[in-house]
């Protein structure tokens, strides 16, 4: 059976076509600069590299789709969306409702508009796209897959603000989470990997790609995670600044007049690795700060605001069986796995030099043979997880 798996941004179209049968990808891509003239889409077959383009301008998401589907139909793969077996979205924002896949209606679109306020940039575009391909492939069916979802199972004590109370209710302040889909893939691929029961296993999952989050998860289910009501808190990332005191905010409209909007931007584009060193892709940092001490100091910042979640969700959960590393940088970056997880042997964390630089797109375990706690590599698939709740659900 095959499925398209679809994460609609506020400008962009990434999708995947699965055949579920054998679980291989038959196609990617993406539609990008939506809105703007100079809109490209592109499609890679995934058997022979063969790729399909398109440079028209696009105006919007629904004609967005359009066009790859005319990508679609051009490589030979499909005539149209009603060849798919289903579609599974990626929806960034599920509020305090969904804690699973779920099978789209009419309700489910109204409650992903309905809290668009949380997700302004995302929510919005998720409903265009799921209504356009329902309106293009009637009889296809379609799975909405929250990244917010895994995060729901947090006690009130991780998710809570310590603000008045009626606003956290008025206003639904609270933690939500994100990357939910990632965390909950590498923890459950983790304790598969160490043979260890999904029910039993307490681990510290590191998403670190341009956004990153850390995740505290007690016996399976999300106890804690560092971003909160939106992905800006926690962690120090490509361009967002992660954990402030938030009282900088009123400080720079006394003293330099910006305003909270403005600070908005700046907080989520201008800062993190970038606002520290005028990058933010991980590799031009390691390269830069060979000579540069700002892009020394940007990695510095990156790995010890990790090492302290570490440590804070080691005492939240008490037994740690495993540290799992995901994403571009979790993946890849030996650099910065080494530096998280330096001198912190008194927790039972240590990871062996040579295993920790060897490249490989393997689940694997870089920890020294007598660590207490595993250090495990775990490449994430959000896609093929979303691609695997849609054929359940559509079955
Ligand atoms: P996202 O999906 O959030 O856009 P990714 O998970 O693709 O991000 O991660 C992108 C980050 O991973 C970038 O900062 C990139 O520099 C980093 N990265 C990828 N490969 C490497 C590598 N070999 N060494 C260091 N960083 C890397």
């Amino acid at each position: 059976m095959k499925i398209l798996v679809l994460n609609l941004g506020s400008s962009s179209i990434k999708f995947k076509l699965f055949e579920m049968d054998d679980k291989s990808v038959i196609a990617s891509g993406l539609v990008e600069k939506i809105g703007e003239q100079s809109s490209y889409a592109k499609l890679k077959v995934e058997k022979n590299k063969e790729v399909f383009e398109s440079t028209n301008a696009i105006k919007d998401h629904a004609q967005g789709l359009e066009v790859m589907e005319e990508l679609f139909k051009k490589s030979g793969i499909m005539s149209d969306f009603g060849e798919l077996g289903g579609i599974g979205h990626r929806v960034v924002h599920g509020g305090s409702k969904y804690f699973k896949p779920t099978l789209v209606t009419e309700k489910v679109i109204q409650d992903i508009e309905d809290i668009i306020p949380l997700a302004p940039l995302h929510n919005p575009a998720h409903a265009i796209g799921i209504r356009s391909v329902m309106k293009k492939a009637p009889n296809v069916k379609n799975v909405v897959v929250f990244d917010t979802a895994f995060h729901q199972t947090m006690p009130k004590s991780s998710y809570m603000y310590a603000l008045p109370y009626e606003y956290c209710e008025k206003y639904k302040i609270r933690k939500y989470g994100a990357h939910g889909t990632s965390h909950e893939y590498v923890s459950k691929a983790g304790a598969k990997f160490m043979g260890i029961d999904i029910n039993n296993f307490n681990c510290i999952t590191l998403h670190l790609g341009n956004g990153a989050s850390a995740s505290a998860i007690k016996d399976g289910k999300c106890f804690d995670t560092s971003m909160g009501l939106t992905p800006l808190e926690g962690l120090m990332m490509g361009t967002r600044c992660g954990d402030i005191d938030p009282a900088i905010l009123p400080y720079l409209k006394r003293v330099a007049n910006i305003e909270v909007e403005e600070m908005d931007t700046i907080m989520n584009k201008k800062s993190g690795l970038y606002g520290i060193c005028g990058t933010n892709d991980m590799r031009d940092v390691e390269e830069k700060m060979k000579t540069d001490e700002k892009a020394k100091l940007a990695f510095d910042m990156f790995c010890y605001r990790i090492k302290k979640y570490v440590g804070a969700y080691y005492a939240a959960l008490s037994r740690v069986d495993a540290i799992i590393f995901t994403a571009g940088i979790g993946e890849n970056d030996n650099l910065a796995r080494e530096a998280i997880c330096e001198n912190m042997q008194s927790l039972g964390i240590a990871i062996d030099k040579e295993k920790n630089s060897i490249r490989s797109g393997e689940i694997r375990d870089i920890s020294t043979k007598d660590a207490k706690v595993r250090t495990l590599i775990v490449p994430t698939d959000e896609e093929f997880a979303i691609a695997s709740a849609t054929l359940e659900l559509v079955k």
